[in-house]
């Protein structure tokens, strides 16, 4: 065994990180405690599990505890577990770089400013490094179970660190903080235990600290020699819920998460019947940076009998209940469980299944009883949640119910429009749920297409993200009533049109025949169909798209993903009532007639966000109708 001391650097990332943090979380210093305790526990837990395999790692210490204690004279504090212990390539890889997916993302987002960073490090989670909080140099020794060398980590918190092999007796890791100047009130037992007690008394195995024993003549705790547990050393979600306190329910959130802010709302229950099992699960109020990470790691942790057995991403929350975090413990899996018999488990599916519905009734729940805390998750998780309509088919009513969209009656840009809600609102004789999909809820709002909806008064739908293709993609109907979309196929308003109205509208089609004739005859193969509509009030024209074709925005969307699409070709709808049209019915001129008709057809283009093939020419026709008109 070499004893040569390596300096290493850390990674970039590190380095940022650990400015950052001491910055922006000073004034909540005490949670550096809370973040060595949580990886102390889940040292606990992973040699648990490997234990099952190789009781050898044990060692003849089968006791997992973490124990704490300071020196006043030294001025250290130091936090030390007989968990599995780290390596030296994983020293390396887990203390001196961050594996975190979304790191990246996260710098780039940093600007300075002190209070939004101090907001973003909330989302990021702080850890290991937070213990620069509060001591200017760090001492980790560890040694992984099972293994003979030992190797200890030391670092300033400035840039870079060193490494040496030593002798370490018993297994696990051990940190001493040297406390910064002005930090010794940490040095005190008091202190001490109240903030052991305050973040983490939900761990499950002991915490120990030595035991108070009176006190001296100054007033200060005389410690005996004897250890005593400070926590309540129980697994938190085994507890009967009226024993757990909010914030302990908080508290635990934060361990099992890594996040460091306080989750949204939690669903705590014990399951009995076909499988027995507990879940612990929450919504956390943030969404991570990697919602959208394939990499991602976190998700729920899968305990079997109160034993860590793995986090999963996959297996025990379907794709668009990814962020919901927590604990699923089951009585009847075997503790041998694999990845591979997860994904192959019945009894795993049926766990999930329940879970899943314990997680819609949370949200049910939130959406009817706290509006605005509904409010808050649908801005963070909104988005995601929208993909359970195309994903989870046992549950689409459910999900469709939850769902909350912009609409034309909406006051603002705030999502807060039910399903439910549009139908309480529809008028007499509509028998439709209209949408319309676009890039932008200025481009939504101002589309022609919603003339006619705004002159009857019907409200629309104003779906403008982009996994809402996917949604009206899946959705067909709700509650009886079929979604459809106001840019597709023919105009038909159902009751909502009289036979008075009808018969007007077949007469104007009767009328028009000839200007029909004339715009088809000059756009030719651009259009699939030429028609007057009623649809219009404004606008002299717009584009339809078949009744079963794509729509434009997602045809738009995946080319713009670059994806080969075979577009169809639209309906150009005209509006008879328009002076445009009249103009161009009246036109004797063929050649002006083509151009007004053109025209008509480009601008109907740009007017839904299209992109015209030949803009040059495009302006180039506009600027000869306005010198003939100011001639
Ligand atoms: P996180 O806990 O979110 O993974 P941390 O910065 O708290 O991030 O810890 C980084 C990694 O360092 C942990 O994932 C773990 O692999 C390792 N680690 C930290 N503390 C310990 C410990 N006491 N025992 C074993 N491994 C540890
Ligand atoms: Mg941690």
């Amino acid at each position: 065994m070499s004893a040569q001391k390596e300096t290493l650097g850390f990674q970039t990332e590190v380095k940022q990180l650990l400015k950052l943090m001491i910055h922006s979380l000073y004034s909540n210093k005490e949670i550096f405690l809370r973040e060595l305790i949580s990886n102390a526990s889940d040292a606990a837990d992973k040699l648990r599990f490997e234990g099952l395999a190789k009781p050898e790692l044990f060692e003849n210490d089968p006791e997992l505890k973490i124990r704490i204690a300071f020196d006043k004279d030294a001025r250290t504090v130091t936090i030390a577990d007989n968990g599995i212990g780290m390596s030296r390539d994983e020293v390396v890889s887990h203390i001196g770089t961050i594996a975190k997916s979304g790191t990246k993302s996260f710098f780039e987002q940093l600007s300075g400013d002190e209070k939004k960073d101090a907001h973003l490090i909330g989302q990021f989670g702080v850890g290991f490094y937070s213990a620069f909080i509060v001591a200017d140099k760090v001492t980790l020794t560890t040694r992984r179970a099972g293994e003979a060398e030992a190797v200890r980590w030391e670092s300033q918190g400035e840039g870079e660190y060193t490494l040496e092999s030593v002798e370490k007796a018993e297994r696990g890791t051990e940190i001493v903080l040297h406390l910064k100047e002005g930090e010794d009130e940490l040095l005190n037992d008091w202190k001490l235990k109240g903030i052991v007690r305050k973040y983490s008394d939900h761990i499950s195995i002991p915490i120990e600290m030595k035991k108070g024993s009176g006190y001296s003549e100054d007033g200060e705790v005389v410690v005996s020699d004897e250890l005593e547990a400070v926590n309540s050393a129980s697994a938190l979600w085994t507890r009967s819920k009226s024993d757990i306190t909010e914030e302990q329910y908080q508290e635990f959130y934060k361990h099992v998460a890594h996040d460091f802010t306080d989750p949204l709302a939690w669903s705590h229950a014990r399951v009995e019947g076909r499988q027995e099992y507990t879940e612990l699960l929450y919504i956390p109020s943030r969404a991570p940076f990697d919602l959208y990470d394939r990499e991602r790691k976190q998700g729920v942790k899968l305990y079997v009998r109160r034993v860590f057995i793995m986090e999963d991403t996959e297996k025990l929350m379907p794709h668009y209940l990814r962020f919901v975090r927590g604990v699923i413990d089951s009585n009847d899996l075997p503790l041998n469980v694999s990845r591979e018999i997860l994904q192959e488990s019945k009894d795993i599916d049926a766990i999930r299944a329940g879970c899943v519905k314990k997680v819609l009734g949370l949200l049910e729940d939130l959406s009817s009883n706290q509006p605005e805390k509904y409010a808050a998750f649908w801005k963070e998780f909104g988005q995601v949640l929208k993909e359970g309509v195309g994903e989870d088919h046992a549950n689409k009513e459910r999900i469709a119910k939850l769902l909350r969209f912009v609409s034309t009656a909406s006051e603002g840009a705030e999502p807060t429009v039910s399903l439910a809600d549009y139908i309480g609102r529809m008028k007499e004789g509509q028998d439709k749920i209209y949408y319309i999909t676009a890039d932008t809820l200025a481009a939504a709002k101002n589309s022609p297409h919603l003339e006619v909806f705004k002159k009857k008064g019907v409200e629309v739908l104003l779906l403008t993200d982009r996994v809402d293709e996917w949604v009206t993609g899946s959705l067909f109907e709700f509650d009886g009533k079929a979604l459809q979309s106001v840019a597709k196929g023919a105009l038909d308003l159902g009751a909502l049109e009289d036979e008075a109205d009808k018969e007007a509208q077949k007469q104007v089609e009767e009328a028009s025949k000839p200007v029909v004739e004339k715009v088809l005859k000059a756009l030719g193969e651009q259009v699939k169909e030429v028609r007057a509509t009623a649809r219009l009030t404004e606008s002299p024209a717009c584009l339809v798209a078949g009744e079963h074709d794509m729509s434009a925005h997602l045809e738009r969307m995946l080319k713009a993903a670059g994806q080969k699409v075979e577009g169809s070709k639209p309906t150009l709808e005209i509006n008879p009532e328009h002076v445009l049209v009249k103009k161009l019915a009246g036109e004797a001129d063929e050649a002006r007639a083509a151009d007004l008709a053109q025209v008509l057809y480009d601008q109907a283009l740009l007017a839904e966000g299209g992109k015209l093939e030949d803009p040059a020419s495009f302006v180039k026709r506009i600027n000869k109708l306005m010198l003939e008109l100011s001639a």
